[in-house]
């Protein structure tokens, strides 16, 4: 059996039914490699087997959206979502498998429900799709803010996420996906990342950051560059350590067998 979905990245699902646009995404994705972006979106190429990690990290969203919205059991969602998804191929890394993930995203989930949910409070939205019109951008910028709520009395917009190893104060402090976010919603008195750690002893940390007109600005002269460059095609390699795990390392490699094995374009 196949994997179910192609749309585990939020933002891509806006892609589906919107105009261009930019997004945080899209930007972070330019800013990786110019051609992996070209051919994620231009090509449309995608992996025929999707990686667990990326599945699983949807699967956690979902569930959590769902407790937001309607108070269902986060656990029990999870558990029947990832029961279906047993004879589905997924590509684990070496560390992973459909039954280590399983009881990692239970052990995280029922952690969540005893330690977390009680600070949160008077949600007012829950994956809001944004779009943003900025007078230096020709593009609307568009987004999906996971949650917008009072944390520790603070109304703050929170991404969750769900990461292999902690993450470090000066991913947050320089985060532009907190930067986008704080865009999102200017009233917000925080933006926070919700980060579920699939490490052996699963943990949650949040990190809260607060973001000034500067750094938005700074942001928004980065994406104005950027924009200017997809807008004018410029497009090539930028090799790196990040190659490594590119869907895309058979076609830079001009590897014709491999590419037909494992990608596959979407309409
Ligand atoms: S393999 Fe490397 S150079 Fe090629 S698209 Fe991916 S990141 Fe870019």
């Amino acid at each position: 059996m196949t994997a179910p979905s192609r749309t585990n990245d939020p933002e891509e699902a806006l892609d589906q039914n919107h105009a261009p646009n930019l997004s945080y995404s899209r930007i972070n994705r330019y800013l990786t490699c110019p051609e992996q972006y070209r051919l994620y979106y231009l090509e449309k190429l995608r992996p025929k087997v999707e990686s667990a990690g990326l599945v699983f990290g949807a699967r956690i969203h979902l569930a959590l959206a769902d407790l937001f919205r309607s108070g269902v059991d986060p656990v029990e969602t999870f558990q029947k979502d990832w029961e279906s998804l047993k004879e589905v191929e997924l590509h684990y890394n070496k560390r992973e498998s459909w039954e280590k993930l399983k009881e990692t995203g239970v052990r995280l989930l029922e952690q969540f429900l005893k330690a977390e949910a009680p600070k949160i409070r008077q949600i007012e939205s829950v994956e809001k799709k944004f779009e943003l019109r900025i007078t230096l951008l020709e593009l609307p910028f568009v987004g999906i803010a996971d949650l917008v709520a009072q944390v520790n009395g603070l109304k703050t917009v929170v991404d969750f996420k769900t990461s292999g190893s902690d993450y470090e104060d000066h991913e947050v402090i320089l985060s532009d996906q907190l930067t986008a976010y704080w865009l999102a919603d200017p009233e917000a008195q925080k933006v926070a990342l919700c980060v579920l750690v699939k490490t052996k002893e699963p943990k949650i940390e949040w990190h809260f950051a607060e973001r000034d007109a500067e750094r938005l600005a700074e942001y928004l002269a980065k994406v104005q560059i950027i924009s200017e460059d997809i807008h004018t095609g410029k497009y090539y390699k930028r090799p790196g350590k990040h190659c490594s795990y590119c869907d895309f390392l058979p076609v830079c490699l001009g590897d014709k067998e491999k590419v037909q094995e494992t990608l596959v374009r979407i309409t």
